[in-house]
């Protein structure tokens, strides 16, 4: 048995936890990540694309914007579409110059992998069994297995930032535990092409036949989704197929098109919102997709999981620094005020932009007047520009 001590035990790197423990580093406080998954997986999972400008403000701030301030796609709007025809969301202009930042989860991801090695603090890959418990004693505990031996970690909190699928959710008692929930009766199909983006704007359309929405993760690549089945069987869908139903949701009458291209990877995920409360027990703190999830139509996830952990790194700052705990007394508060605005959010872009299965004529024409008071309606574009851009990082 391998025995460790740190301060704070970071179960999950992901963006939440490698995020929080950079937060940490630069606040003096030392932090053991551990990661189920292989170094290799973990850099090249496709997910996340979209930063607000909070999130860019922060990695610039704090030392590992270097390569986001070259690379990444600064994008002052976004285009809605529908009826054949795209109407563009001035971000800057409406927001007072604010932006969103197009930089792949996995760019993040490594950008603050690269700064954790330089710390020379510890992050653990592949670890297996990993459980938490005692954190409703001063003294919280971390065991896990590392190539065959077992480990444990005493430390004063732990973080759970292990995502949907972790352990430190399901290990606090049920009854301790809210959970709100909505599932939706569609997923996404999406796709990377090899191909240059047609448009420098992200374009959300919807079509009779559902949403679409077009991005992209660099010069030379496209990431487009198509609204399908929660359970879409992916055997289905030749490339062809797929390319073929983008064009007709596409179909714009200036002739604007995807370009296509080589087909590098697809997948299809369902839609879910979920909520628990509260993110504290004791000294287990949950941050990220752990604690909340949304469907990716409003971009949130992981720009929510840098908050909840901006949040928490200061509350630990204050602790260590001034022997204070009123910022992790309140840290659930603060965090799920946040959450449940991009909760709202997500799930109006989603009921906006996504035809139900059973749809009617009368949901399709309602959702076509909603998005012409959006274009047309000065203080609609404001509220989706504002809540698209993100609130201040506090
Ligand atoms: C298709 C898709 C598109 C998306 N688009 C966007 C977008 O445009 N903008 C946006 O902001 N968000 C988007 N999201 C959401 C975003 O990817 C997540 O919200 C984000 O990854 C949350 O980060 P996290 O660190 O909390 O969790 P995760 O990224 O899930 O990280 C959790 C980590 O914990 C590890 N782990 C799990 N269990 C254990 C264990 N027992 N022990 C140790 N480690 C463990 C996991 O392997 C993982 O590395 C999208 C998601 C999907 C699926």
């Amino acid at each position: 048995m391998t025995r460790i001590r740190t301060q704070v035990g970071i179960v999950g790197a992901g963006p939440a936890g490698l995020f929080l423990g950079h937060l940490l580093h630069l606040e003096g406080i030392d932090s053991i990540i551990i990661e189920n998954r292989a170094r290799e997986y973990v850099i090249e999972r496709v997910r996340a694309g979209v930063l607000e400008q909070g999130t860019v403000d922060l990695m610039i701030e704090t030392g590992v914007g270097e390569r986001l301030r070259r690379e990444g796609m600064r994008h002052g709007g976004v285009q809605l579409a529908f009826q054949g025809r795209r109407h563009r969301i001035d971000f800057e202009e409406l927001t007072g110059g604010r932006s969103i930042t197009i930089y792949g989860q996995n760019e993040v991801v490594k950008d603050l992998i690269a700064a954790r090695c330089v710390t020379e603090r510890p992050l653990y890959y592949d670890v297996e069994d990993v459980a938490v418990t005692d954190f409703d004693t001063p003294k919280p505990l971390i065991r896990f297995r590392l190539t065959g031996k077992e480990h444990e970690i005493r430390c004063d909190f732990v973080a759970g930032c292990d995502g949907s699928h972790g352990v430190c959710r399901p290990g606090i008692p049920a009854s301790r535990l809210c959970v709100y929930e909505r599932e939706y009766p569609f997923g996404w199909l999406g796709i990377l092409a090899r191909a240059a983006p047609s448009s420098d704007e992200l374009v959300y359309a919807l079509h009779e036949r559902g949403f679409a929405l077009f991005s992209m993760r660099s010069p030379t690549v496209t990431r487009l989704y198509l609204q399908c089945a929660p359970d879409e069987d992916l055997g289905r869908w030749s490339d062809e197929a797929i390319w073929a139903e983008l064009m007709e949701r596409f179909n714009m009458s200036d002739g604007w098109r995807p370009n296509r291209g080589e087909i590098a990877q697809k997948s299809v995920t369902g839609m879910r919102s979920v909520v628990v409360e509260p993110m504290r027990h004791g000294r287990l703190f949950l941050a990220g997709d752990a604690a909340h999830i949304v469907p990716p139509t409003g971009a949130k996830g992981m720009n929510l999981a840098v908050a909840d952990v901006r949040i928490l790194s200061r509350a630990l700052a204050q602790y260590y620094q001034q022997g204070r705990g009123d910022l992790l007394e309140t840290y659930s508060d603060r965090c799920l005020l946040r959450v449940w605005r991009a909760q709202r959010f997500s799930w109006w872009m989603t009921s906006m932009l996504h035809r139900s299965r059973d749809g009617s004529g009368f949901d399709y024409r309602r959702q076509i007047a909603e998005l012409d008071y959006v274009i047309t309606s000065r203080a609609a574009m404001t509220s989706l520009a504002e809540s698209y851009v993100g609130m201040a990082l506090g």
